[in-house]
C-alpha cells in the first residue's frame, strides 16, 4: 500500500518497514555496546514512541528496565511551540543511566525541556534516543546520541506517530501529500 488516507489527508509511503527495522537494530547494537554494565532505564515518551520502544527493547540484550512518561498533547500538523510538561514519572531515576526514547524530534524544544526536568532527579546520565530527527527544524543545540533516521521537514505518520490521533497503526512511515 503506497498511499493511505488518514482522516482528511493523504499520505504516501516514505520509509518502508524494513528500512525502519534495520536502523532500529543498528541503534540497539550501539546501546548494547555503550551501556553494557549500566543497567539502563529506558523512558519512553508516550504515545508516539510505543511501537519504536517495543521494537527497540526487543533488540536490547543487556539488562535494562523500561518506564513510560507522557507530555501534553500535540494536535493537528503544526507544533504549537509550547513547552509541554512531563507527566507520569513515577520511577526513581536517581543514579540511573536514563535513555529517553522519543518518536520524533522537530524543534527539539520538548526534548530540552524534558532533559531539564529529568536532571532535577539526579540520574547518572541522560541520553536521547529518537526514531526520527528533522534537522531542518531544530531550534536548539541538542545532542541526539542515538538516532535511527533523519527526515525532511514534512509531516509524517505511522509506526506509532499520529495525525490527530489516527494513523499510528501502520508498519511503514508515510509522508503527507500536499494538495
Ligand atoms: P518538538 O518540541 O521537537 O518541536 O516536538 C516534537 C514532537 O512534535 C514529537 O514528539 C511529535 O509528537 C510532534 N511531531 C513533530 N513532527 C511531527 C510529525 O511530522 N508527525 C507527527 N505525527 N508528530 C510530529
Ligand atoms: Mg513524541
Amino acid at each position: 500500500m503506497d498511499k493511505i488516507q488518514v482522516k482528511d489527508k493523504t499520505f504516501t509511503v516514505s520509509i518502508p518497514e524494513a528500512d525502519i527495522l534495520k536502523e532500529v537494530k543498528r541503534v540497539a547494537a550501539e546501546i548494547n555496546r555503550d551501556l553494557e554494565g549500566r543497567n539502563p532505564l529506558f523512558l519512553a515518551v508516550l504515545n508516539g514512541s510505543f511501537i519504536f520502544a517495543a521494537d527497540l527493547l526487543r533488540e536490547v540484550t543487556i539488562p535494562c528496565e523500561i518506564s513510560f512518561v507522557k507530555l501534553a498533547s500535540y494536535e493537528g500538523v503544526f507544533s504549537t511551540g509550547e513547552i509541554r510538561e512531563v507527566i507520569g514519572l513515577n520511577t526513581d531515576i536517581t543514579g540511573r543511566a536514563v535513555v529517553i526514547v522519543e518518536d520524533i524530534i522537530d524543534s527539539g524544544l520538548t526534548m530540552v525541556h524534558m532533559i531539564e526536568t529529568l536532571k532535577k532527579h539526579n540520574p547518572s546520565s541522560i541520553d536521547v534516543c529518537s526514531l526520527l530527527v528533522k534537522p531542518g527544524n531544530l531550534k536548539v543545540n541538542l545532542d541526539v546520541k542515538y538516532k535511527c533516521l533523519e527526515i525532511p521537514n514534512d509531516f509524517i505518520v505511522g509506526y506509532g506517530l499520529d495525525y490527530d490521533g489516527f494513523g499510528r497503526n501502520t508498519r511503514s512511515i508515510y509522508t503527507i501529500v500536499e494538495e
